[in-house]
């Protein structure tokens, strides 16, 4: 699109703002107390299994079985530790691919970049995206090969844990009654591990069958979702998730009606097999090389190639890269603005290319800035809604109305419903401590919500004064880094951990970090915004959503901060910090002889 076909800026900006004012004025934020709708939030895919209580100690704690978690095993397993126990609520390893089973489940990054320990399992991925089972099955395979599963505990949460100042080590407290203490902990519970209920008047009273996208029913479905063949199946929620739940519930169902609040960018997928010739001639270390390329490009890094390419590089290429650089500040926010336009307008041009009714296809266009929300590729999410038996229930930016025994209420329609399909996301505004489950105790007995109770306080985001040994990998704003590719970021926050943890067990001492090398670190980061989403200007022009806090755009603290560089800078502050040797700013105590 030429600068001359380019629709007016200024009426761009009043219409974003128009419907970004819109979505403000309902009531957004308000979720179900999870405690209380339990039965939403029970396993649907292992059953429960009797064990007995384990009582030994370990090396090393690691709270989380997913890609992190088995990152977090295999580089403890590298440096020579034995005992090494994962901890986790889900019947088996796999985190979020554990629990979002929901059909047509698919990871939005290159498989080649997502997967960890390729070069070492000698796995190749089918696709270039590959979808959930493959990825579980992945998360089994290195748990197997990395001997994890072993020890590992799963359906089971860690109710307490506790310094042990005499014996220098953590103990640790079950749901399942196991009391057993390690020498390390590793924190690494993702970012979406809680899903939300939205507290949707009379939601729970609704007498069909009603789940989470993250807890799908197959019992009710069908694995391969036949049972639906009479059902009229709802969906309420169109971000990442929904948009991939539509095209196979649209081929199976009776009727389906998706109620939208708000539309996701979906762009081109292409999705592609893996070309295996290719795949297995790399030389060593190229997916290494590779997972840095796509991180440095989509922070705005130059890089000579892209070497993914795709939609995700290409855009942030373009919109962060040297195009730019050579004019001043204002002038290249505006043509970042124009650019943006343009991309907005192209995925708005594709919904009509694509979607023959004219009404729907005017309802399924995002009126925002492109990194406003986690962008969406699909190839079939779109002619989805070309389909007799799928009707787009847009709510103009307000939600639905109400849920009664009967279905969805919406602009006072009723939908009658069997099924009811919530693909609301995942709540990630709890605090710390009650995100994870449990309070922490440290030197001392002092509660990890105590110290943090006006805000997190960390070294690098990894470590926090007067919990030793402890080691945890948080989400935004939480002193680190985050990005497109987030098993990227697990794995530098792993080789982190690891690297300190061989040198704490060489030299036979306990660390945790000296209280004013935290401090300093966090001042020097304060005020530190999300790279990928720009300045806070941003931010507060963006549609609602989780990445603004629901429109909020400020944490409740000024503590709450990212690094402020990019993640690769974040990560090589990081290197250069252990590349040193010193680690310096941890206070160093010896270890007790046991
Ligand atoms: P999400 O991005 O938070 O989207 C939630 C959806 O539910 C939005 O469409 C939201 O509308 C809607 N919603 C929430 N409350 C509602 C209410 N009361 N009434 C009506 N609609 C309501 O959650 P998600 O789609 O599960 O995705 C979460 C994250 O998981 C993604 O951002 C991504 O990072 C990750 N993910 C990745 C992949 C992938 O790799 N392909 C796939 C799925 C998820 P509004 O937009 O108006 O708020």
């Amino acid at each position: 699109m030429t600068a001359a076909e380019l629709p007016d800026l200024e009426r761009a900006r009043a219409r974003y703002a128009a419907e970004r004012r819109k979505r403000l004025d309902v009531n957004r934020g308000a979720i179900l107390d999870r405690h209380q709708f339990q039965a939403y939030f029970d396993d649907p895919f292992t059953q429960f299994q009797e064990r007995e209580p384990a009582h030994d100690h370990v090396d090393a704690l690691v709270i989380g079985a997913g890609l992190g978690g088995l990152i977090a095993g295999a580089r403890l397993r590298e440096i020579g530790l034995r005992h090494i126990r994962i901890v986790d609520t889900a019947g088996d390893v796999g985190g979020v691919w554990y629990w979002n089973r929901y059909p047509g489940a698919q990871c939005d990054v290159e498989s080649y970049i997502y997967l960890p320990f390729l070069e070492d399992t000698g796995y190749v991925p089918k696709l270039k995206y590959s979808y959930g089972p493959e990825i579980r099955s992945y998360a089994q395979q290195l748990a197997t090969h990395f001997d994890l599963y072993k020890l590992a505990l799963f359906q089971t949460a860690v109710t307490g844990l506790t310094w042990d100042e005499n014996a220098g080590r953590w103990e640790v407290t079950t749901d399942r009654g196991d009391a057993f203490t390690a020498r390390y902990v590793v924190l690494m519970q993702g970012a979406f591990s809680i899903p939300k209920l939205a507290a949707i008047p009379g939601i729970e009273t609704f007498r069909g069958k009603m789940f989470h996208s993250a807890r799908w029913d197959y019992g009710y479905t069908g694995e391969d979702l036949a049972n639906l063949a009479d059902k009229t199946v709802g969906l309420i929620g169109t971000g990442a998730t929904g948009v991939q739940i539509v095209a196979p519930v649209s081929e199976a169902a009776k009727r389906l009606y998706v109620f939208q609040r708000t539309p996701s960018t979906v762009a081109e997928r292409n999705n592609s097999e893996t070309d295996v010739e290719w795949f297995t001639s790399q030389p060593a270390g190229w997916l290494r090389q590779r997972a840095e390329n796509f991180t440095m490009i989509t922070n705005g890094e130059s890089v000579a190639e892209d070497l993914v390419h795709d939609g995700w590089t290409v855009f942030y290429k373009a919109i962060l890269g040297s195009d730019f650089a050579d004019v001043g500040p204002e002038e290249q926010a505006l043509k970042r603005e124009e650019f943006d336009l343009a991309h907005m307008e192209h995925i708005r041009a594709r919904v009509d290319s694509i979607v023959t009714d004219p009404e729907t296809a005017a309802a399924l266009k995002p009126y925002y800035r492109y990194q406003c929300k986690r962008p969406a590729f699909h190839d079939q999410f779109l002619p989805a809604f070309n389909r007799p038996n799928v009707t787009l229930v847009d709510t103009n930016g307000r939600g639905i109305d109400r849920i009664t025994e009967r279905g969805v209420v919406v602009h006072g329609e009723e939908y009658q419903l069997d099924c009811l399909v919530v693909a609301t996301g995942f709540d990630q505004d709890a605090d710390f401590t009650d995100r994870i489950g449990f309070d922490i105790a440290g030197v001392g007995g002092q509660l990890l919500s105590e110290k943090w109770k006006d805000g997190p306080l960390t070294l690098h985001a990894v470590m926090t004064s007067g919990f030793p040994n402890f080691f945890m990998r948080v989400t935004r704003d939480y002193h680190g880094t985050s990005g497109v590719n987030l098993v990227h970021t697990l794995e530098e926050a792993n080789v982190h951990f690891a690297a300190v943890i061989a040198e704490l067990e060489q030299r036979g001492m306990i660390g945790d970090p000296v209280p004013e090398a935290e401090l300093e670190y966090v001042q020097s980061i304060m005020g530190g915004r999300h790279v990928l989403v720009g300045s806070g200007d941003f931010l507060q022009s963006c549609t609602p959503g989780y990445y603004n806090y629901e429109g909020q755009t400020q944490r409740k603290s000024p503590l709450y901060a990212n690094y402020p560089g990019t993640a690769m800078s974040f990560f090589r502050m990081l290197r250069q910090w252990r590349e040193g040797g010193q680690l310096s700013g941890l206070r160093l105590t010896p270890r007790p002889r046991t």
